[in-house]
């Protein structure tokens, strides 16, 4: 079945989708991004994601090239024309293609907006989490503004490439004091022995992930202890159980963080149960 995208105003078969080679996202990761889960053919938090996608092209003063809505028209027609039931929707912005040079284009460059979808395997993803992922710790060596979706994602490219190496899904970065911050593409979670749920507070220190803000919900509803604050590699370690959270991921099990077992190396009721409740709680559009 052939794909197809959008970029700046054109519905394009795949192969046919180009940006122009100074675009500032090539050049300089100048841009933003966001990713929402399609479930039944249905976006997931739509309104949470564009709304952290202001605050992304906000903070780097990239102007807004449509209204949400106009945005969540184009969200929807990708996903129809790619036939997405289950999958993700991929969008992306940047501050538009120009002459190089360091400093932001002339204003009437326009930004440039891509947008893609594709179906993930539903299945694949539920036996995922049904046996558990191994994480691996990393130095966090990122900027200090990773609460904007910059497409500028180096280290988290090399921390991803790392935990695969070996043999693990997702590396969990800590600061200098020893506290996980998040994971390369996911936020960071314990349940200590007393059963509470712990979760670094989203300050400029970690992406604010929308599935995290829905599992605050969730939490809140189950009458579930909550502490928002960092936790030590340590503390996890010794974690009943581990997990991260991410959109098409939901709640994902962590069994291993270093090659140490977490709660028997199984995953655990409490984050099996969150992954059970989260689309009560999510917004469908
Ligand atoms: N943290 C980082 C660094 C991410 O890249 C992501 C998702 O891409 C998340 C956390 C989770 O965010 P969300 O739940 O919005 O997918």
């Amino acid at each position: 079945m052939s794909r197809y995208a959008y970029v700046n105003g054109r519905y394009l078969r795949f192969c046919d989708a180009k940006v122009h080679i100074e675009d500032r996202g090539y050049q300089f990761g100048d841009g933003v991004y966001e990713v929402c889960e399609v479930r039944g053919g249905r976006l997931i938090d739509e309104r949470r994601h564009l709304a952290r996608l202001q605050h992304s092209l906000d903070e780097l003063r990239i102007r807004t090239p449509m209204t949400p809505r106009a945005l969540g028209v184009i969200l929807r027609e990708v996903v129809a024309r790619n036939r997405v039931s289950y999958g993700n929707v991929y969008l992306q912005i940047t501050r538009g293609a120009s002459r190089r040079d360091h400093g932001f284009p002339p204003p009437d460059v326009p930004a440039s907006l891509v947008v893609t979808a594709r179906p993930l395997n539903l299945a694949r993803n539920e036996a995922l989490a049904a046996s558990g992922i191994a994480v691996i710790s990393v130095p966090d060596n990122r900027w200090d503004r990773v609460d904007i979706k910059t497409i500028g994602l180096l280290p988290n490219v090399l921390a991803r490439q790392a935990a695969l190496e070996r043999g693990a899904r997702e590396a969990w970065f800590v600061d200098k004091g020893g506290v996980v911050t998040e994971g390369a593409s996911t936020n960071a979670w314990i349940v200590t022995a007393a059963g509470t749920l712990v979760t670094r507070p989203a300050d400029h220190g970690i992406l604010r992930g929308i599935t995290r803000t829905v599992l605050l919900d969730v939490i809140k509803a189950k009458g579930l202890s909550l502490e928002e604050r960092g936790f030590t590699l340590q503390e996890a370690y010794a974690a009943n159980e581990a997990f991260v959270t991410a959109a098409t991921q939901v709640v994902l099990p962590v069994v291993r963080i270093d090659g140490r077992a977490i709660g028997g190396g199984k995953p655990g009721p409490v984050a099996t149960a969150l992954r059970s409740e989260f689309h009560r709680f999510a917004e469908q559009s």
